[in-house]
């Protein structure tokens, strides 16, 4: 059976221009970044080669840059870090409740060690309100973090805007990139963000690598102590083929991004519509404009999304019905309940994220097999349907 893969925001394919490019790096230039003699310095080259492409890619300097082990060290290093480095001072955070649980389970650590922290609600769309942000300032506030976009609804959020208030409280900033970096331009400047984390599997990098974008000036201590590698930032022995993988992943972004969100934006919409007419009682989840270029998220109500995820799975299709974590969960979605969903409507959310290797036929396909499966599942659904009644 052919498989048609619609999960592009849980993982994405690793590129085959960056598998052809990393395996040496297992191999013969195997060395270790920090030894001093030929095969060392090969290795070494290639993470700052990589750490080139990386800042080019989001408008930083080389030495802004500290690899990680991907999204989830990223976003822990930006917020338990800032923290850290405040002292002893009381510290109070600022973030959304439709963040990644990389985000929220660390304010939720940090919070039983002292740390206040103030969850912002957002609208029926995934917005949040930069003026609530302004309200939520207190004298102890240290950071302010808002995801770019959301990894289940794809709402983008206004980074910019929130970025001058956090510069006028002289509070740091720091956004959750994961799901951006790589589909839509991320220039630190423009976005005024102080930190930034990103991961290389959502942008056709090999996963367990990414990157803590740190500004320059910015203290945050760091998570990891050994070596001093990373500048003294992030100790251990540098994943150089993950960091090489990042590198040309970067690459092929900067070179093919605005061509890719084009034909992802074209084919979004086409996908959208096409459910929305095909199908009674559905809806789009997050915003109609301000949305990742690849995200369809429809809430289908009167039926369960994950048995929607399951006949969909037995002809095929790979989606999702939330994100990949809290999938194999029958829990809404904290993002769904944030936007003010009812439960049941929320449990019913289906996201298709699309990518690089989606085509016409793929959708059409999936436009063709959805109204059954729905209808079918629908009629024998114990969910309250009017259409039975
Ligand atoms: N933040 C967001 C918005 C994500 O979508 C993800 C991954 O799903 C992460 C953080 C975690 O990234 P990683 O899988 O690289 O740890």
């Amino acid at each position: 059976m052919s498989r048609i893969y619609m999960d592009y925001a849980a993982t994405t394919p690793v590129h085959p221009e960056v598998v052809e490019a990393i395996l040496p790096y297992f191999s013969e230039h195997f060395g270790n970044p920090s030894a001093l003699h030929a095969i060392g310095q090969e290795a070494r080259e290639a993470v700052e080669t990589a750490r080139d492409s990386l800042a080019r890619l989001i408008g930083a300097e080389m030495d802004e840059i500290v690899f990680t082990s991907g999204g989830t060290e990223a976003d822990n290093n930006a917020l338990v870090g800032t923290v850290r480095a405040a002292g002893d001072r009381p510290c109070h955070i600022i973030t959304t409740a439709i963040e990644h649980h990389a985000v929220l389970e660390t304010c939720e650590d940090l919070e039983k060690q002292g740390t206040r922290v103030t969850v912002l609600p957002v609208d029926g769309q995934g917005l949040v309100d930069p003026d609530d942000v302004r309200r939520a300032l207190t004298p102890a506030t240290v950071l302010i973090s808002v995801m770019h976009a959301n990894n289940e609804i794809g709402t983008i959020q206004p980074l910019a805007e929130i970025a001058a208030i956090a510069r006028e409280a002289g509070v740091l900033f720091h956004t959750d990139a994961v799901q951006t970096v790589g589909r839509l331009p991320v220039n630190v400047n423009d976005l005024g963000v102080d930190l930034l984390s990103l991961s290389g599997h959502k942008l056709y990098g090999p996963k367990g690598i990414g990157a803590l974008y740190i500004r320059k000036g910015t203290k945050v201590a760091p998570l990891l102590h050994g070596g001093g590698q990373e500048q003294h930032r992030r100790a251990g022995t540098e994943n150089v083929p993950g960091i090489m993988g990042l590198g040309v992943a970067a690459e092929i972004a900067i070179r093919d991004m605005a061509a890719d969100a084009e034909t992802q934006t074209a084919l979004r919409d086409r996908f959208i519509r096409g459910i929305l007419d095909s199908i009674d009682h559905t809806t789009l989840n997050g915003h109609p404009v301000k949305r990742l270029p690849n995200n369809v998220n429809i809430g289908v109500a009167y039926v369960e999304g994950e048995a929607i995820l399951l006949n969909l799975d037995q002809l095929g299709i790979c989606a999702s019905s939330g994100s990949a974590c809290s999938s194999g969960s029958l829990e809404a979605s904290h993002v769904m309940l944030a936007t003010g969903c009812p439960p049941e409507l929320a449990r019913g959310s289906l996201r298709f994220t699309i990518g690089k290797w989606t085509t016409g036929e793929e959708v059409d396909t999936v436009l063709q097999v959805l109204p059954d499966i729905v209808a079918k599942l629908r009629a024998m659904s114990p969910i309250n349907n009017p259409d039975r009644r």
